[in-house]
Formats: structure tokens, sequence, C-alpha cells
């Protein structure tokens, strides 16, 4: 077994990063891969917690944009990331791995309710949880409700899963002269306005010292050698 740089780690993984190249709903290759990609991952014994957006299905903000009540519309967007995380664990379980499903918005019949102190003993327990619902509350996001479940659950590391290969100074697709940035300080990050996460859950990772890796989910190995302390994407601490 390698040796742990975080034994507990948190992975959001965004409902666009789901939806593959057809951009809206699930594209079960991708599940598929991710799902290998978490089973290597599991195999190392880190305690690993998700969290999964639902921008793939219904985004609140877009939703009331096109007329909906902003509430319904965030409320039907966390439902979106229960359908995620539903589809998510089936294809974990069917590849051997324990997991659990906890939402923050109760319903029994197919998801336990978040309870913080259940969900520690399911992590130490080896189970991979899928934190479904958001945060439970409308006008937040679920970049928010990942750094809130990590400091919850005391994770040492949260990565955050993109399809870039971590911060760069400018958009590496408009901008040819655009920098990697391999690490940066969280006021750093600020003051140069690079977005890693929505304002809120990096201030909540800024205010409580919670490191965050930026990087490629597509790179494959690559969450393992994350966790593992290799350098790869960007680390905002
Ligand atoms: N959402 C919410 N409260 C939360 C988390 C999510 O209201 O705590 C709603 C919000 O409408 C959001 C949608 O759920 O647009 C999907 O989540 P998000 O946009 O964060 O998903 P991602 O961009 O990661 O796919």
């Amino acid at each position: 077994m390698v040796q742990l740089a975080y034994p507990r780690a948190l992975l959001k993984i965004s409902g666009e990063a789901l939806a593959g190249t057809v951009g809206a709903g699930i594209d079960f290759r991708v599940i598929d891969r991710l799902t290998d990609e978490l089973k290597q991952v599991s195999a190392t014994g880190v305690q690993l917690g998700l969290v999964v957006g639902g921008g793939n299905i219904v985004r609140g903000a877009t939703a009331s944009d096109q007329g909906m009540d902003r509430v319904s519309a965030d409320y039907m967007g966390m439902l979106a990331t229960v359908i995620n995380a539903l589809a998510l664990q089936d294809i974990l379980e069917k590849k051997g791995l324990d997991t659990r499903v906890m939402s923050a918005i109760r319903m029994e019949e197919l998801a336990e309710p978040y309870i913080r102190r259940r969900a520690v003993r399911h992590l130490e327990k080896g189970r991979i949880v899928i934190f479904a619902g958001g945060t439970g509350n409308p006008y937040f996001s679920t970049d928010t409700a990942a750094v809130l479940r990590a400091l919850e659950v005391e994770a040492r590391v949260i990565l955050k899963a993109t399809n870039v290969d971590g911060v760069y100074t400018a958009d590496p697709k408009k901008d040819p002269s655009a920098r990697f940035l391999a690490e940066l300080t969280f006021q750093e990050a600020l003051v140069n306005g690079y977005a890693v996460m929505d304002a809120n859950a990096f201030g909540l990772c800024k205010e409580n010292r919670l490191p965050i890796v930026v990087f490629n989910i597509n790179q494959p190995g690559a969450t393992a050698r994350v966790l593992a302390g290799e350098r790869v994407g960007t680390i905002v601490q």
C-alpha cells in the first residue's frame, strides 16, 4: 500500500464532468471511466467522500433566468445531484466497492439522511460516501457543499476534478500566453481573481486552511497520484 499524503479526502465532481462530450445528462462511458479510477483510488486505503454536482441536469440560476422561481429551481438542482449520486453509486457497487449515498434532503427510500457522525463511521469502514443534495439549501452550490462536508468530516484536502489541468493565469484555450500555476496561496488566488471555486466555497477553504487541488480528472491515475502526494494539477493552500 502506498503512503498517503491525505488519509481522508473529499472529491468534488461537477455535473458537467458526468455529461461527457454530449454536454448534458449522464454519459455512462464517463461514469465507467471515473468509477474505474475511483476503484484504483479506493484500493490505496484512502477514506474517500464524493460530492457530485447537478449542472448536467438542472442549474438553479439558469432555470430561474428562464422564468422559474429561484428557490424551486435550486431544489430541482439539488434533486439533480441525487440522480447523479445514484448513477455513481450503482456503477461503483457493480465494480465491488462499498458505498453509501447520504442526502442533505431526506428521501429515505433511496438515500440515508446526512448525519455527520454516521458519515465519518462509513468512511472509517472504508465505504465511499457520496454526499448528495448539496447543502440542502437554495442559493448555495455544490462547491460550497463539498467544502462544508470536507470540513465536517475532517477531510485533509478537497480535490476539485475538472476538465483542465489546473489553474492558469488566463484561459489557455483563448490566450496562448496563459501560464500554468502549480502552486498558489489562497491570497494569490483571491488577489488575481483566479476562479478556483465559487466565492463562498473558496472563502470557507481559506478561512479554515483546507487545501484545494484542482486537477484534470481525464488524466488516467491522476486522483490516486494527488492522494499519494505527487504534484499533480494546482494546489491552493
Ligand atoms: N444547489 C443548491 N444548493 C446547494 C447545492 C446546489 O441550491 O447547496 C442547486 C443550484 O441550483 C445549483 C444546482 O443545485 O445550480 C446544481 O449544483 P451545481 O451548479 O453546484 O452543480 P455543478 O456545477 O457542480 O454541476
